[in-house]
Protein backbone atom coordinates (compact mmCIF):
# COMPACT_ATOMS: atom_id res chain seq x y z
CA UNK A 1 0.00 0.00 0.00
CA UNK A 2 1.01 3.80 -0.77
CA UNK A 3 2.39 5.98 2.37
CA UNK A 4 2.42 9.11 2.13
CA UNK A 5 5.46 10.80 4.13
CA UNK A 6 5.64 13.77 6.14
CA UNK A 7 7.67 15.36 3.50
CA UNK A 8 5.35 14.79 0.76
CA UNK A 9 7.16 11.46 -0.70
CA UNK A 10 5.23 8.31 -1.24
CA UNK A 11 6.66 5.20 -1.00
CA UNK A 12 5.30 1.41 -0.85
CA UNK A 13 4.95 -0.02 2.46
CA UNK A 14 3.79 -3.51 3.36
CA UNK A 15 0.75 -3.97 5.91
CA UNK A 16 2.92 -6.51 7.50
CA UNK A 17 5.46 -4.18 8.52
CA UNK A 18 5.45 -2.06 11.66
CA UNK A 19 5.61 0.95 9.61
CA UNK A 20 2.53 0.04 7.84
CA UNK A 21 0.53 -1.02 10.20
CA UNK A 22 0.87 2.69 12.38
CA UNK A 23 0.71 4.50 8.98
CA UNK A 24 -3.13 2.29 8.45
CA UNK A 25 -4.23 2.53 12.02
CA UNK A 26 -3.38 5.82 12.69
CA UNK A 27 -5.29 7.15 9.13
CA UNK A 28 -8.12 5.09 10.44
CA UNK A 29 -8.34 7.41 13.31
CA UNK A 30 -8.18 10.28 11.48
CA UNK A 31 -11.04 8.81 9.86
CA UNK A 32 -12.45 8.07 13.14
CA UNK A 33 -12.28 12.08 14.12
CA UNK A 34 -13.85 12.86 10.82
CA UNK A 35 -16.85 10.53 11.30
CA UNK A 36 -17.34 12.01 14.39
CA UNK A 37 -17.07 15.74 13.67
CA UNK A 38 -19.57 15.23 10.99
CA UNK A 39 -22.14 13.41 13.37
CA UNK A 40 -21.21 15.95 15.89
CA UNK A 41 -19.88 19.39 15.12
CA UNK A 42 -18.84 20.43 19.21
CA UNK A 43 -17.10 17.33 19.62
CA UNK A 44 -13.43 18.19 20.43
CA UNK A 45 -10.88 15.73 19.81
CA UNK A 46 -7.54 15.34 21.43
CA UNK A 47 -5.13 12.67 20.23
CA UNK A 48 -5.84 9.34 18.17
CA UNK A 49 -2.61 7.36 17.93
CA UNK A 50 -2.48 3.49 16.49
CA UNK A 51 -1.73 1.22 19.12
CA UNK A 52 -0.33 -2.78 18.69
CA UNK A 53 -3.90 -3.73 17.66
CA UNK A 54 -6.01 -0.93 15.90
CA UNK A 55 -6.04 2.61 17.08
CA UNK A 56 -8.38 4.80 19.61
CA UNK A 57 -9.62 8.27 19.51
CA UNK A 58 -10.12 10.50 22.61
CA UNK A 59 -12.98 12.93 22.00
CA UNK A 60 -15.14 15.07 24.30
CA UNK A 61 -18.55 14.91 23.97
CA UNK A 62 -21.08 17.62 24.89
CA UNK A 63 -23.59 14.83 25.55
CA UNK A 64 -22.79 11.14 27.34
CA UNK A 65 -21.93 8.87 24.18
CA UNK A 66 -23.90 5.67 23.54
CA UNK A 67 -24.04 2.40 21.56
CA UNK A 68 -26.03 3.44 19.35
CA UNK A 69 -24.12 6.19 18.62
CA UNK A 70 -21.14 4.19 18.17
CA UNK A 71 -23.07 2.10 15.34
CA UNK A 72 -23.54 5.55 13.91
CA UNK A 73 -19.87 6.66 13.78
CA UNK A 74 -19.21 3.43 12.20
CA UNK A 75 -21.67 3.74 9.57
CA UNK A 76 -20.34 7.28 8.88
CA UNK A 77 -16.51 5.87 8.93
CA UNK A 78 -17.46 3.39 6.02
CA UNK A 79 -19.23 6.26 4.13
CA UNK A 80 -15.48 8.11 4.15
CA UNK A 81 -13.82 5.12 3.36
CA UNK A 82 -16.19 4.93 0.30
CA UNK A 83 -15.62 8.60 -0.87
CA UNK A 84 -11.81 7.42 -1.78
CA UNK A 85 -10.65 10.85 -0.28
CA UNK A 86 -7.02 11.31 -0.84
CA UNK A 87 -4.47 12.74 2.01
CA UNK A 88 -2.46 15.73 1.20
CA UNK A 89 -0.05 16.77 3.34
CA UNK A 90 1.12 20.15 4.36
CA UNK A 91 3.35 22.65 6.41
CA UNK A 92 1.93 25.95 8.19
CA UNK A 93 3.89 27.90 11.04
CA UNK A 94 3.18 27.69 14.60
CA UNK A 95 1.11 31.02 14.48
CA UNK A 96 -1.44 29.17 11.52
CA UNK A 97 -1.47 26.18 13.13
CA UNK A 98 -3.05 28.29 16.37
CA UNK A 99 -5.26 30.48 14.25
CA UNK A 100 -6.57 27.43 12.60
CA UNK A 101 -7.51 25.22 15.76
CA UNK A 102 -8.69 28.45 17.28
CA UNK A 103 -11.03 28.64 14.28
CA UNK A 104 -12.02 25.19 14.71
CA UNK A 105 -12.65 25.39 18.46
CA UNK A 106 -10.70 22.32 19.00
CA UNK A 107 -8.52 23.39 22.67
CA UNK A 108 -6.68 20.00 23.28
CA UNK A 109 -4.96 20.75 20.05
CA UNK A 110 -4.14 23.77 21.08
CA UNK A 111 -3.01 23.26 24.07
CA UNK A 112 -0.27 20.43 22.21
CA UNK A 113 0.37 23.02 19.53
CA UNK A 114 0.81 26.09 22.13
CA UNK A 115 3.72 23.61 23.90
CA UNK A 116 5.62 23.52 20.25
CA UNK A 117 8.53 25.58 20.01
CA UNK A 118 7.89 28.77 18.03
CA UNK A 119 9.86 28.66 15.15
CA UNK A 120 8.76 24.97 14.81
CA UNK A 121 7.35 23.66 11.26
CA UNK A 122 3.62 22.16 12.04
CA UNK A 123 2.72 19.35 9.39
CA UNK A 124 -0.55 18.85 9.16
CA UNK A 125 -2.42 15.73 6.95
CA UNK A 126 -6.16 16.29 5.36
CA UNK A 127 -8.63 14.49 3.87
CA UNK A 128 -11.40 15.83 2.28
CA UNK A 129 -12.92 18.68 4.60
CA UNK A 130 -10.97 17.42 7.83
CA UNK A 131 -7.58 18.38 8.74
CA UNK A 132 -5.72 17.66 11.67
CA UNK A 133 -2.09 18.53 13.11
CA UNK A 134 0.02 15.74 12.83
CA UNK A 135 3.59 14.45 12.44
CA UNK A 136 1.81 11.25 9.75
CA UNK A 137 3.07 9.01 7.92
CA UNK A 138 -0.31 8.38 6.82
CA UNK A 139 -1.93 6.20 4.02
CA UNK A 140 -2.52 8.05 0.66
CA UNK A 141 -5.85 7.25 0.21
CA UNK A 142 -8.94 5.97 3.00
CA UNK A 143 -9.78 3.71 0.14
CA UNK A 144 -7.58 1.25 1.06
CA UNK A 145 -9.32 0.48 4.50
CA UNK A 146 -11.48 -2.60 3.57
CA UNK A 147 -12.67 -3.78 6.91
CA UNK A 148 -12.94 -1.62 9.66
CA UNK A 149 -14.77 -1.88 13.25
CA UNK A 150 -15.17 0.30 16.02
CA UNK A 151 -14.62 -2.35 19.62
CA UNK A 152 -15.12 -0.49 22.57
CA UNK A 153 -15.66 2.70 24.27
CA UNK A 154 -13.92 3.69 27.60
CA UNK A 155 -13.10 6.54 29.63
CA UNK A 156 -9.55 8.52 29.71
CA UNK A 157 -8.00 11.01 31.59
CA UNK A 158 -6.60 13.74 29.07
CA UNK A 159 -2.78 13.17 29.22
CA UNK A 160 -3.30 10.17 31.35
CA UNK A 161 -3.90 12.18 34.71
CA UNK A 162 -6.40 11.78 36.70
CA UNK A 163 -6.55 15.74 37.89
CA UNK A 164 -7.57 16.50 34.10
CA UNK A 165 -11.14 15.67 32.22
CA UNK A 166 -12.68 12.48 31.50
CA UNK A 167 -12.41 12.32 27.99
CA UNK A 168 -14.50 9.05 25.79
CA UNK A 169 -12.13 6.72 24.50
CA UNK A 170 -13.06 5.07 21.51
CA UNK A 171 -11.34 1.61 20.17
CA UNK A 172 -10.99 0.45 16.69
CA UNK A 173 -9.74 -2.08 14.23
CA UNK A 174 -9.20 -2.18 10.71
CA UNK A 175 -8.01 -4.02 8.21
CA UNK A 176 -6.65 -3.70 4.32
CA UNK A 177 -8.08 -7.26 3.10
CA UNK A 178 -11.43 -8.77 3.33
CA UNK A 179 -11.88 -11.56 5.93
CA UNK A 180 -8.74 -10.15 7.83
CA UNK A 181 -11.40 -8.45 10.51
CA UNK A 182 -13.27 -11.73 11.01
CA UNK A 183 -9.77 -13.89 11.54
CA UNK A 184 -8.83 -10.57 14.17
CA UNK A 185 -12.57 -11.29 16.25
CA UNK A 186 -11.71 -14.90 15.96
CA UNK A 187 -7.99 -14.81 17.56
CA UNK A 188 -9.83 -11.75 20.12
CA UNK A 189 -12.29 -14.28 21.02
CA UNK A 190 -9.98 -17.32 21.64
CA UNK A 191 -7.51 -14.72 23.28
CA UNK A 192 -10.19 -13.81 25.66
CA UNK A 193 -10.89 -17.37 26.53
CA UNK A 194 -7.34 -17.75 27.56
CA UNK A 195 -7.21 -14.77 29.20
CA UNK A 196 -4.82 -15.30 32.07
CA UNK A 197 -6.27 -13.09 34.49
CA UNK A 198 -9.61 -15.39 34.19
CA UNK A 199 -7.03 -18.47 33.88
CA UNK A 200 -5.23 -17.41 36.43
CA UNK A 201 -7.89 -17.29 39.41
CA UNK A 202 -9.82 -20.52 37.83
CA UNK A 203 -6.77 -22.38 38.35
CA UNK A 204 -5.41 -21.31 41.65
CA UNK A 205 -2.17 -20.02 40.50
CA UNK A 206 -2.13 -16.57 41.08
CA UNK A 207 -4.07 -12.96 42.61
CA UNK A 208 -3.13 -9.20 42.85
CA UNK A 209 -4.62 -7.86 46.35
CA UNK A 210 -6.20 -4.28 46.24
CA UNK A 211 -3.72 -3.53 48.56
CA UNK A 212 -1.02 -3.99 46.57
CA UNK A 213 -1.64 -3.10 42.50
CA UNK A 214 0.43 -4.18 40.26
CA UNK A 215 2.49 -6.54 43.06
CA UNK A 216 1.23 -10.44 41.63
CA UNK A 217 0.88 -12.73 44.88
CA UNK A 218 1.34 -16.93 43.48
CA UNK A 219 -0.30 -18.78 45.26
CA UNK A 220 0.16 -22.61 46.05
CA UNK A 221 -0.42 -23.86 42.51
CA UNK A 222 1.14 -20.43 41.12
CA UNK A 223 4.48 -21.33 43.04
CA UNK A 224 4.95 -24.38 42.16
CA UNK A 225 4.67 -23.35 38.44
CA UNK A 226 7.06 -20.40 38.63
CA UNK A 227 9.49 -22.96 40.89
CA UNK A 228 9.39 -25.50 38.04
CA UNK A 229 10.13 -22.75 35.76
CA UNK A 230 13.54 -21.43 38.02
CA UNK A 231 14.56 -24.85 38.55
CA UNK A 232 14.42 -25.51 34.67
CA UNK A 233 16.53 -22.29 33.98
CA UNK A 234 18.41 -23.11 36.26
CA UNK A 235 19.43 -26.19 35.56
CA UNK A 236 20.42 -24.87 31.81
CA UNK A 237 22.16 -22.15 33.11
CA UNK A 238 24.43 -24.30 35.36
CA UNK A 239 25.22 -26.34 32.22
CA UNK A 240 26.13 -23.83 30.26
CA UNK A 241 28.60 -22.47 32.58
CA UNK A 242 26.77 -19.56 34.64
CA UNK A 243 26.95 -18.59 37.78
CA UNK A 244 24.51 -17.21 39.97
CA UNK A 245 24.38 -14.35 42.47
CA UNK A 246 22.12 -12.62 44.35
CA UNK A 247 22.61 -8.55 44.77
CA UNK A 248 20.25 -6.39 47.24
CA UNK A 249 16.97 -5.12 46.31
CA UNK A 250 18.17 -1.35 47.63
CA UNK A 251 21.40 0.26 47.13
CA UNK A 252 22.71 3.89 48.03
CA UNK A 253 21.61 6.46 45.30
CA UNK A 254 25.37 7.38 44.59
CA UNK A 255 25.49 3.74 42.78
CA UNK A 256 22.22 4.86 40.61
CA UNK A 257 23.97 7.56 39.74
CA UNK A 258 27.14 5.64 38.46
CA UNK A 259 25.35 3.78 36.65
CA UNK A 260 23.24 6.88 34.81
CA UNK A 261 19.85 4.94 36.36
CA UNK A 262 19.46 8.15 38.70
CA UNK A 263 19.06 10.71 35.74
CA UNK A 264 17.93 8.45 32.71
CA UNK A 265 15.33 6.18 35.33
CA UNK A 266 14.46 7.72 38.10
CA UNK A 267 10.83 8.26 37.26
CA UNK A 268 10.15 4.35 36.96
CA UNK A 269 12.54 3.91 40.21
CA UNK A 270 10.78 3.57 44.10
CA UNK A 271 13.46 5.36 46.36
CA UNK A 272 13.31 5.28 50.73
CA UNK A 273 15.45 6.46 53.20
CA UNK A 274 17.61 4.79 55.31
CA UNK A 275 20.35 5.80 57.86
CA UNK A 276 18.94 9.69 56.20
CA UNK A 277 20.94 8.57 53.04
CA UNK A 278 18.60 7.97 50.26
CA UNK A 279 18.28 4.57 48.52
CA UNK A 280 16.47 3.47 45.57
CA UNK A 281 14.68 0.06 44.91
CA UNK A 282 16.48 -1.50 41.67
CA UNK A 283 14.53 -1.56 38.45
CA UNK A 284 17.01 -4.08 37.34
CA UNK A 285 19.86 -5.84 38.64
CA UNK A 286 23.05 -4.47 36.74
CA UNK A 287 24.58 -2.56 38.82
CA UNK A 288 24.58 -4.77 41.99
CA UNK A 289 26.45 -7.33 39.32
CA UNK A 290 28.42 -4.46 38.32
CA UNK A 291 30.24 -4.27 41.50
CA UNK A 292 29.98 -8.03 41.99
CA UNK A 293 32.50 -7.89 39.27
CA UNK A 294 34.59 -5.20 40.70
CA UNK A 295 35.28 -6.65 44.01
CA UNK A 296 38.50 -8.55 42.94
CA UNK A 297 40.99 -8.00 40.42
CA UNK A 298 40.09 -9.92 37.23
CA UNK A 299 42.42 -12.18 34.48
CA UNK A 300 41.33 -13.11 31.20
CA UNK A 301 41.40 -16.60 32.28
CA UNK A 302 38.07 -16.07 33.81
CA UNK A 303 36.68 -14.58 30.37
CA UNK A 304 33.81 -15.33 29.36
CA UNK A 305 32.79 -14.93 32.60
CA UNK A 306 28.52 -15.74 33.10
CA UNK A 307 26.84 -13.74 35.52
CA UNK A 308 23.55 -14.66 35.88
CA UNK A 309 21.05 -13.25 38.72
CA UNK A 310 17.20 -13.43 38.84
CA UNK A 311 16.61 -10.48 40.57
CA UNK A 312 13.06 -8.81 41.95
CA UNK A 313 13.46 -6.05 39.98
CA UNK A 314 10.25 -2.86 41.08
CA UNK A 315 9.57 -0.01 38.52
CA UNK A 316 6.94 2.48 38.99
CA UNK A 317 4.47 1.39 36.16
CA UNK A 318 1.02 4.13 35.82
CA UNK A 319 -1.86 2.21 37.53
CA UNK A 320 -3.46 2.66 33.87
CA UNK A 321 -1.16 0.21 32.45
CA UNK A 322 -1.04 -2.39 34.86
CA UNK A 323 -2.48 -6.09 33.56
CA UNK A 324 -2.55 -9.20 35.45
CA UNK A 325 1.14 -10.86 35.02
CA UNK A 326 1.84 -8.94 31.78
CA UNK A 327 2.73 -5.35 33.06
CA UNK A 328 3.35 -5.26 36.74
CA UNK A 329 5.40 -3.18 39.06
CA UNK A 330 7.68 -5.86 40.62
CA UNK A 331 9.24 -8.79 38.61
CA UNK A 332 11.63 -11.74 38.54
CA UNK A 333 13.76 -10.55 35.62
CA UNK A 334 16.56 -13.26 34.68
CA UNK A 335 19.49 -11.09 33.46
CA UNK A 336 22.93 -12.26 33.34
CA UNK A 337 25.86 -10.49 32.36
CA UNK A 338 28.65 -11.97 30.38
CA UNK A 339 32.07 -10.22 30.48
CA UNK A 340 34.48 -11.41 27.63
CA UNK A 341 37.39 -10.43 25.10
CA UNK A 342 36.54 -8.82 21.80
CA UNK A 343 37.32 -12.26 20.34
CA UNK A 344 34.94 -14.22 22.50
CA UNK A 345 31.91 -11.89 21.63
CA UNK A 346 30.82 -14.04 18.35
CA UNK A 347 30.68 -17.26 19.85
CA UNK A 348 29.23 -16.17 23.54
CA UNK A 349 26.42 -14.58 21.42
CA UNK A 350 25.64 -17.88 19.49
CA UNK A 351 25.75 -19.63 22.57
CA UNK A 352 23.56 -16.97 24.34
CA UNK A 353 20.86 -17.42 21.12
CA UNK A 354 21.01 -21.25 20.86
CA UNK A 355 20.27 -21.39 24.83
CA UNK A 356 17.58 -18.96 24.13
CA UNK A 357 16.24 -21.49 21.35
CA UNK A 358 16.03 -24.31 23.30
CA UNK A 359 14.24 -22.46 26.01
CA UNK A 360 11.70 -21.11 23.60
CA UNK A 361 11.58 -24.66 21.82
CA UNK A 362 10.55 -26.64 25.11
CA UNK A 363 7.63 -25.01 25.32
CA UNK A 364 6.45 -25.01 21.67
CA UNK A 365 7.28 -21.18 20.84
CA UNK A 366 8.32 -20.14 17.76
CA UNK A 367 9.60 -17.03 17.33
CA UNK A 368 11.26 -13.91 15.36
CA UNK A 369 14.65 -11.93 15.98
CA UNK A 370 14.81 -8.19 15.60
CA UNK A 371 18.59 -6.78 15.47
CA UNK A 372 17.96 -2.65 16.47
CA UNK A 373 21.19 -1.02 15.38
CA UNK A 374 22.76 2.07 16.62
CA UNK A 375 20.20 5.22 17.35
CA UNK A 376 21.33 8.81 17.42
CA UNK A 377 21.77 9.41 20.49
CA UNK A 378 24.41 7.25 21.30
CA UNK A 379 27.70 6.79 23.52
CA UNK A 380 30.83 4.75 22.51
CA UNK A 381 32.96 5.22 18.85
CA UNK A 382 31.75 3.95 15.61
CA UNK A 383 34.23 1.34 15.67
CA UNK A 384 32.51 -0.16 18.85
CA UNK A 385 29.11 0.06 17.08
CA UNK A 386 30.22 -1.48 14.01
CA UNK A 387 31.84 -4.33 15.81
CA UNK A 388 29.05 -5.07 18.23
CA UNK A 389 26.42 -4.92 15.45
CA UNK A 390 28.93 -7.17 13.06
CA UNK A 391 29.12 -9.50 16.04
CA UNK A 392 25.44 -10.00 16.57
CA UNK A 393 24.99 -10.01 12.92
CA UNK A 394 27.64 -12.18 12.33
CA UNK A 395 26.44 -14.58 15.32
CA UNK A 396 23.13 -14.86 13.71
CA UNK A 397 24.02 -15.69 10.00
CA UNK A 398 26.25 -18.24 11.50
CA UNK A 399 23.11 -19.86 12.83
CA UNK A 400 21.08 -19.33 9.61
CA UNK A 401 18.31 -17.73 12.16
CA UNK A 402 16.88 -14.64 9.64
CA UNK A 403 16.15 -11.57 11.10
CA UNK A 404 14.90 -8.29 10.58
CA UNK A 405 16.87 -4.69 10.89
CA UNK A 406 15.63 -2.21 12.98
CA UNK A 407 17.40 0.40 11.68
CA UNK A 408 18.57 3.22 14.65
CA UNK A 409 16.45 1.67 17.10
CA UNK A 410 19.31 0.30 19.82
CA UNK A 411 19.62 1.65 23.32
CA UNK A 412 21.69 4.51 23.48
CA UNK A 413 24.44 2.34 25.24
CA UNK A 414 24.56 -0.49 22.61
CA UNK A 415 22.91 -2.66 20.36
CA UNK A 416 20.68 -5.20 20.64
CA UNK A 417 18.81 -8.42 19.78
CA UNK A 418 15.51 -9.02 20.61
CA UNK A 419 13.76 -12.17 20.45
CA UNK A 420 9.84 -12.22 19.55
CA UNK A 421 8.05 -14.98 20.46
CA UNK A 422 5.11 -16.14 18.66
CA UNK A 423 2.32 -17.61 20.87
CA UNK A 424 -0.28 -20.98 20.01
CA UNK A 425 -3.28 -18.11 18.58
CA UNK A 426 -0.79 -16.08 16.56
CA UNK A 427 0.34 -13.29 18.92
CA UNK A 428 3.95 -12.33 19.47
CA UNK A 429 5.52 -11.47 22.81
CA UNK A 430 8.82 -9.81 22.99
CA UNK A 431 11.11 -11.83 24.98
CA UNK A 432 14.37 -12.63 25.08
CA UNK A 433 17.02 -9.84 24.45
CA UNK A 434 20.60 -9.80 23.78
CA UNK A 435 22.32 -6.59 23.73
CA UNK A 436 25.75 -5.21 23.70
CA UNK A 437 26.66 -2.39 26.46
CA UNK A 438 29.35 0.48 26.09
CA UNK A 439 27.99 2.24 28.42
CA UNK A 440 28.25 0.09 32.16
CA UNK A 441 31.67 -1.04 31.83
CA UNK A 442 32.86 2.54 31.36
CA UNK A 443 31.29 4.03 34.33
CA UNK A 444 32.10 1.20 36.72
CA UNK A 445 35.43 1.07 35.23
CA UNK A 446 35.37 -2.91 34.58
CA UNK A 447 38.64 -4.21 33.55
CA UNK A 448 40.55 -7.33 33.44
CA UNK A 449 44.56 -8.23 32.95
CA UNK A 450 45.16 -9.45 29.68
CA UNK A 451 48.04 -11.65 28.49
CA UNK A 452 50.33 -9.07 28.37
CA UNK A 453 50.07 -7.96 31.76
CA UNK A 454 47.82 -4.61 30.74
CA UNK A 455 44.25 -3.76 31.61
CA UNK A 456 41.95 -4.06 29.38
CA UNK A 457 38.03 -3.03 29.28
CA UNK A 458 35.87 -6.35 28.83
CA UNK A 459 32.70 -6.52 26.29
CA UNK A 460 30.09 -6.83 27.85
CA UNK A 461 26.16 -7.94 26.97
CA UNK A 462 23.09 -8.44 29.52
CA UNK A 463 20.71 -11.15 28.43
CA UNK A 464 17.47 -12.28 29.38
CA UNK A 465 15.56 -15.65 28.34
CA UNK A 466 12.48 -15.29 29.93
CA UNK A 467 12.31 -11.46 30.18
CA UNK A 468 10.28 -11.40 33.22
CA UNK A 469 9.29 -14.75 35.05
CA UNK A 470 5.77 -13.35 35.67
CA UNK A 471 5.24 -12.43 31.89
CA UNK A 472 6.00 -15.45 30.79
CA UNK A 473 3.96 -17.18 33.33
CA UNK A 474 1.11 -15.03 31.69
CA UNK A 475 2.07 -15.77 28.22
CA UNK A 476 2.46 -19.56 29.01
CA UNK A 477 -1.06 -19.46 30.96
CA UNK A 478 -2.49 -17.97 27.70
CA UNK A 479 -0.38 -20.34 25.02
CA UNK A 480 -1.55 -23.60 26.49
CA UNK A 481 -4.96 -22.04 27.61
CA UNK A 482 -4.31 -23.37 31.16
CA UNK A 483 -3.58 -27.03 29.89
CA UNK A 484 0.38 -26.92 30.97
CA UNK A 485 2.33 -29.83 29.30
CA UNK A 486 2.66 -32.72 32.36
CA UNK A 487 6.09 -31.34 33.41
CA UNK A 488 4.83 -27.86 34.01
CA UNK A 489 1.63 -28.94 35.26
CA UNK A 490 0.95 -27.88 38.94
CA UNK A 491 -1.23 -30.93 39.49
CA UNK A 492 -0.06 -33.61 37.32
CA UNK A 493 -2.63 -36.41 38.35
CA UNK A 494 -5.62 -36.50 40.09
CA UNK A 495 -6.80 -39.41 42.30
CA UNK A 496 -10.55 -39.83 41.39
CA UNK A 497 -11.90 -42.65 44.16
CA UNK A 498 -15.21 -43.94 42.79
CA UNK A 499 -16.78 -44.59 46.03
CA UNK A 500 -15.62 -43.78 49.59
CA UNK A 501 -14.31 -47.54 49.89
CA UNK A 502 -11.58 -47.02 47.87
CA UNK A 503 -9.99 -43.80 49.83
CA UNK A 504 -7.30 -45.78 51.89
CA UNK A 505 -6.23 -47.11 48.42
CA UNK A 506 -6.33 -44.17 47.26
CA UNK A 507 -3.84 -42.79 49.85
CA UNK A 508 -1.66 -45.49 48.95
CA UNK A 509 -1.45 -44.77 45.61
CA UNK A 510 -0.87 -40.84 46.31
CA UNK A 511 2.07 -41.88 48.53
CA UNK A 512 3.66 -43.80 46.31
CA UNK A 513 2.96 -41.47 43.43
CA UNK A 514 4.57 -38.60 45.76
CA UNK A 515 7.48 -40.67 46.79
CA UNK A 516 8.80 -40.66 42.70
CA UNK A 517 8.25 -37.08 42.64
CA UNK A 518 4.65 -37.19 41.15
CA UNK A 519 2.16 -34.18 41.66
CA UNK A 520 -1.03 -35.68 43.09
CA UNK A 521 -4.11 -34.78 44.30
CA UNK A 522 -6.67 -36.93 45.49
CA UNK A 523 -10.67 -35.98 45.46
CA UNK A 524 -11.94 -37.74 48.27
CA UNK A 525 -15.20 -36.15 48.35
CA UNK A 526 -18.28 -37.96 48.93
CA UNK A 527 -19.51 -36.92 44.68
CA UNK A 528 -20.46 -39.43 41.77
CA UNK A 529 -17.09 -40.50 39.53
CA UNK A 530 -18.83 -38.27 36.75
CA UNK A 531 -18.57 -35.31 39.09
CA UNK A 532 -15.35 -35.36 39.80
CA UNK A 533 -14.14 -36.55 36.26
CA UNK A 534 -15.56 -33.27 34.87
CA UNK A 535 -14.31 -31.14 37.70
CA UNK A 536 -10.82 -32.60 37.17
CA UNK A 537 -11.12 -31.40 33.58
CA UNK A 538 -11.91 -28.50 34.33
CA UNK A 539 -9.08 -27.96 36.73
CA UNK A 540 -6.88 -29.14 33.51
CA UNK A 541 -5.10 -31.61 35.17
CA UNK A 542 -3.00 -34.21 32.53
CA UNK A 543 -4.25 -37.33 34.41
CA UNK A 544 -7.17 -38.75 36.24
CA UNK A 545 -6.33 -41.73 37.70
CA UNK A 546 -9.48 -43.60 38.60
CA UNK A 547 -9.24 -46.59 41.23
CA UNK A 548 -12.33 -48.86 42.46
CA UNK A 549 -12.80 -52.48 43.68
CA UNK A 550 -10.78 -54.06 40.24
CA UNK A 551 -8.27 -52.15 41.11
CA UNK A 552 -7.90 -52.13 44.07
CA UNK A 553 -7.59 -56.35 44.16
CA UNK A 554 -5.07 -56.03 41.78
CA UNK A 555 -3.31 -52.70 43.08
CA UNK A 556 -3.32 -51.01 39.70
CA UNK A 557 -4.65 -47.53 38.11
CA UNK A 558 -7.05 -46.86 35.51
CA UNK A 559 -5.67 -43.59 33.73
CA UNK A 560 -7.09 -41.11 31.56
CA UNK A 561 -5.61 -38.45 30.11
CA UNK A 562 -6.95 -35.11 29.56
CA UNK A 563 -6.62 -34.96 25.84
CA UNK A 564 -5.43 -36.36 22.88
CA UNK A 565 -7.04 -38.81 20.79
CA UNK A 566 -7.34 -41.99 22.96
CA UNK A 567 -8.18 -40.81 26.07
CA UNK A 568 -8.80 -44.31 28.19
CA UNK A 569 -5.61 -45.52 28.37
CA UNK A 570 -6.71 -47.99 30.28
CA UNK A 571 -5.71 -49.99 33.56
CA UNK A 572 -1.80 -50.05 34.43
CA UNK A 573 0.54 -50.78 37.61
CA UNK A 574 1.42 -47.68 39.65
CA UNK A 575 5.00 -48.49 38.73
CA UNK A 576 3.84 -48.29 34.64
CA UNK A 577 2.34 -45.21 35.06
CA UNK A 578 5.31 -43.86 37.11
CA UNK A 579 7.74 -44.39 34.14
CA UNK A 580 5.01 -42.81 31.17
CA UNK A 581 5.35 -39.78 33.66
CA UNK A 582 9.31 -39.88 33.48
ZN1 LIG B 1 21.65 -6.18 32.97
Amino acid sequence: MKVLQRNGLVNEVNFDSKEGKEAFWHTSAHVLAQAVKRLYPDVKCAIGPAIANGFYYDFEFPFSFSDEQLDAVEKEMRKIIKESLSLQVYEVSKEEAIAYMEEHKEPYKLEMIKELAEDEKISFYKQGEYAEFCAGPHISNVSAIKEIKLLSVAGAYWRGNEKNKMLTRIYGISFPKALQLEEYLHMIEEAKQRDHRKLGKELGLFTIFDQGPGFPVFLPKGMILKNLLIDYWREIHRKEGYMEISTPIMLDKSLWETSGHWDYYRENMYTTEIDEAEFAIKPMSCPGGMLVYNLQPRSYKELPMRMAELGLVHRNEKSGTLHGLMRVRALTQDDAHIFMMEEQVIEEIQKVAKLIDKVYAKFGFEYEVELSTRPEKSIGSDEEWEMATDALRNAMDAMNVSYKINEGDGAFYGPKLDFHLKDSIGRTWQCGTIQLDFQLPQRFNIEYIGPDGEAHRPIMIHRVVFGSIERFIGILIEHYAGKFPAWLAPVQAKILPVSDKYCAYAGKVAAALREAGIRVEVDERDEKLGYKIREAQLDKVPYMLILGEKEENKQTISVRSRDGEKQELGEMSIEKFIGLMK
